[in-house]
């Protein structure tokens, strides 16, 4: 696991090159972001390298390596690099946040190598395999930030190293071995992810201001679940490569297919949300709201459907361009996202129509609540570039029609039918008010 990548998704290759050579630039020491960074923060990240240095010398000083050792490292190695240039596709259209630890798949290698051979030889085919991924990506990421993913990968195996201190690691994975041969490796992955897990998203929560929430920044269950797979198959690995290394290979045929894995998230992510705007698009929201729907029933309490449309938004097109409709799109989503709760549900219908599922309120409520939205959404002051120029576009109206549903009756269909007539009836008398109506 390391720092997130910075790479934005979609990126072209002439953006690419540019990058690169701005890139090249930025890797001068003087000008690593590094120093830009909070005391606090830069503190934290000098001490991580420096402990993992210590860690890789104490290594070699507490037990030298033995020949056997080397050519086990280098064997790995060859693995990791095969595996690194067949899943390069696959990285290429993988998609990073980067509020959020990125997972590498390639630890698998590097926790075999810490279950084979001493801990020192093992360090280096982490750095080694670092400098490997550092070399073959294109973006070249920031020294300083390689060197802080490493060192949070050699902090973890060294951690994990002393789990297995007392164990004599020839029968380890072996039959001999028995259950506690399960629960040592089982224990040396597990502080292995949380050491290197917690120390990536230490320093992602202190340069995420102002009120950080750890559990966003945490990695999501399914990049869990992918990270300890990795360890997982790592510990396979070992075992297949002690027994018989002629064998390995057929082992990237799996790893390659779990590689594969991290796109399904991705795709998954992608099926359910309106590129525009980041809201779920309308299918999601539906399913959303069907849930709460029948959530809100079994706990007994209303919900209500709001649909909100923007008045003449072809106007708006028409005098600055469909790039800066799309702009006013992006503003009016983040702002329909920011007014409601985080439980409540927003999501873009279609074209300029939004829709807002409140949870837990009467009708009263709905309105005051549609009110408000309405009221942000003439508030906006949207600043767009176009051929001549920046502009800000003020004064956008809205239309919205809400329907309550005190004992959320009815389906989601007739909830949004009703709001959407209701909709047509403040568009009807004249645009930018809200219109509720009952259920039909
Ligand atoms: P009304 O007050 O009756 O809602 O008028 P309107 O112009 O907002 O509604 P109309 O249905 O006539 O037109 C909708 C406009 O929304 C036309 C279309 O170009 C624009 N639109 C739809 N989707 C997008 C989009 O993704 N981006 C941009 N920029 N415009 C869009
Ligand atoms: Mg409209
Ligand atoms: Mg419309």
């Amino acid at each position: 696991m390391t720092v997130p990548r910075a790479r934005p998704p979609g990126q072209d290759a002439g953006e690419l090159t540019r990058r690169d050579r701005s890139g090249l630039l930025a890797m001068a020491p003087t000008r690593w972001d590094l120093w830009s960074l909070r005391p606090r923060a830069l503190t934290y990240v000098l001490t991580v390298d420096l402990l993992a240095v210590a860690v890789l010398v104490a290594a070699f000083v507490w037990r030298p390596a033995d020949a056997r050792d080397w050519m086990v490292a280098g064997l790995l190695f060859l693995g990791a690099a095969v595996h690194a240039e067949a899943a390069r596709h696959i990285e290429r259209i993988r998609i990073t946040r980067d509020d959020r630890p990125f997972i590498d798949l390639k630890s698998m290698w590097t926790f075999a190598g810490l279950l084979l051979v001493h801990l020192g030889p093992a360090l280096v085919l982490v750095t080694v395999t670092f400098a490997y991924w550092w070399i073959r990506n294109e973006q070249h990421p920031p020294p300083h930030r390689w060197t802080f993913s490493w060192a949070t990968v050699v902090l973890g195996t060294g951690a994990a190293a002393l789990v297995l201190v007392d164990f004599d690691k020839s029968t380890l994975l072996t039959a001999a071995a028995g259950p506690k041969g399960l629960v040592l490796i089982a224990l040396a992955a597990l502080v292995r992810w949380t050491v290197n897990h917690g120390l990536v998203v230490g320093i992602i929560l202190l340069i995420s201001s102002p009120t950080p929430s750890v559990r966003r920044h945490l990695a999501s269950p399914a990049d869990t679940l992918l990270g300890l797979g990795a360890l997982a198959l790592g510990a396979a690995l070992a075992v297949l490569a002690s027994a018989s290394p002629w064998l390995v290979p057929i082992l990237l045929v799996p790893v390659i297919m779990l590689h594969r894995g991290v796109l399904v998230d991705q795709f998954r992510q992608a099926s359910r949300t309106d590129p525009k705007t980041g809201l779920v698009n309308g299918a999601a929201w539906a399913e959303l709201a069907g849930k709460e729907l029948a959530r809100a029933r079994r706990m007994r309490h209303g919900l209500a459907v709001l649909m909100v449309d923007l008045d003449n938004f072809k106007a708006v097109n028409d005098a600055h361009g469909h790039l800066a409709g799309d702009e006013v799109l992006r503003a009016v989503a983040a702002t329909l996202s920011a007014e409601v709760r985080a439980y409540d549900a927003v999501g873009r219908f279609g074209g300029e129509e939004f829709v807002v599922l409140l949870s837990a309120v009467d009708t009263a409520s709905a309105t005051r609540a549609a009110e408000r939205l309405r009221a942000r959404i003439h508030a906006l002051d949207v600043a767009v570039d176009g051929p001549g120029g920046s502009k800000r576009i003020r004064g956008l109206t809205a239309s919205v029609g809400c329907v309550a549903s005190p004992t959320a009756s009815g389906s989601v269909d007739e909830l949004v039918g009703a709001a959407d007539s209701a909709l047509y009836e403040a568009k009807r008398a004249g645009r930018d008010r809200v219109v509720c109506a009952p259920p039909a």
